[in-house]
């Protein structure tokens, strides 16, 4: 069995990694994916347990007190955090798990998961960040104006540290999701993943030696 896999997928809001993720699913169903459990409000079109688990600040506070949470962050006064368990599990089962986090929370998935793979997403330039935040339509003009300050700073702290390993511009949807894939399977053949497989040919080696 190949040894599992955390992915940490981030990236301002506005950069489309959530469309660019739902396609690579659609090509790769035994990818998995991180549902975080997040305490703001619902968005027209949300549905509960598709993306995200929503829950209330009483719930996530006990999660957190029950050690449930495996990184958690406040993002414009909520909370949004990943579930420890399906990582564990997905890791111990050898497979992939994409988990869409914040800069914060991919610092602190980092510390506990050095081998993690990091890819960050971004537009393809400022005015399409700006653009694709406003046409949503789903926020006021106050939330987007946080949104962008956000977005700027995360892309400001994204290029000045190690975090990611590679960087995703979603210029064009198909593009940016055969680059991910490619991203994804090349990852596959990383030594460390493969060395249960190494290890079992050395060892029927040298039992058939005998
Ligand atoms: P949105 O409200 O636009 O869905 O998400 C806002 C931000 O929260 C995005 O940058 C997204 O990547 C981040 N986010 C989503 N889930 C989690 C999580 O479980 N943990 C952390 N730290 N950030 C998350």
């Amino acid at each position: 069995m190949n040894k599992g896999r955390l992915i940490i997928i981030s990236g301002p809001s506005g950069s489309g990694k959530d469309t660019v993720m739902q396609k690579v699913f659609e090509k790769h169903p035994e990818i998995r994916f991180s549902i975080s459990s997040i305490t703001r409000d619902m968005r027209e079109g949300e549905v509960q347990d598709e993306k995200y688990h929503f829950i209330s600040r009483e719930e996530f506070e006990s999660a957190i007190k029950n050690g449930e949470m495996l990184e958690y962050n406040i993002y414009l006064n909520n909370y949004y955090g990943t579930p420890k368990k399906p990582v564990d599990d997905a890791i111990s089962d050898g497979a992939e798990i994409i988990v869409e986090v914040d800069i914060n929370g991919a610092k602190n998935i980092k510390k506990q998961y050095p081998e993690a793979l990091g890819i960050f997403v971004i537009p393809p330039s400022y005015d399409a960040l700006k653009t694709r935040l406003t046409g949503r339509g789903t926020e006021s003009v106050e939330q987007i104006n946080s949104r962008l300050a956000i977005a700027v700073s995360e892309i400001q702290e994204a290029t000045n540290s190690d975090i990611y390993d590679y960087i995703l511009v979603n210029d064009n949807l198909d593009v940016a999701v055969d680059e991910l894939i490619s991203i994804i399977i090349t990852d596959r053949s990383k030594k460390e993943r493969k060395i249960n497989i190494l290890n079992e040919v050395l060892k029927n080696a040298k039992s058939g030696n005998r």
